[in-house]
């Protein structure tokens, strides 16, 4: 696993010295709008604590991090509308190190909805 680069954006946003329009946040959780939406809804749930990636976040996080992060994705939808007790759904996506095509080394998950968002991979 790299070692976690305190520098990027999302760490300077959790520190925040750049702004962020924020849907929710948790004691170990904030999720906030992506500045270059994708979709109607287009949100980034990351966790506090500093994890490069899925895996690291996974492997390492202690529990109630964790535990906190999938309640607030949950949150997340149901605030949104894109749940599936009143909405048509969404994708969810984590990209990690230069396979996954990962921009911002710290842990993200991608909520996407508003629309169909098609085929769940393109061609590389
Ligand atoms: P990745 O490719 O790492 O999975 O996705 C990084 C995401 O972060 C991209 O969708 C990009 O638009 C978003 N992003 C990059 N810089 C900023 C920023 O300063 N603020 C916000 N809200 N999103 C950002």
């Amino acid at each position: 696993m790299p070692a976690y680069d305190p520098s990027n954006i999302f760490a300077r946003i959790l520190r925040g010295e750049i702004p962020n329009d924020t849907v929710l946040e948790t004691p170990h959780t904030l999720a906030f709008r992506d500045i270059r939406p994708q979709a109607p809804v287009h949100v980034l749930v990351i966790p506090k604590g500093a994890y490069v990636s899925y895996d690291d976040f996974a492997a390492n996080a202690p529990d109630a991090e964790i535990v906190d992060f999938h309640r607030a994705v949950a949150r997340v939808t149901r605030d949104l509308g894109v749940d599936l007790d009143q909405g048509q759904g969404f994708r969810a996506i984590t990209n990690a190190g230069e396979h996954g095509v990962q921009e911002v080394p710290h842990f993200h998950l991608h909520i996407l909805g508003g629309r169909s968002m098609g085929r769940m991979v393109q061609p590389g």
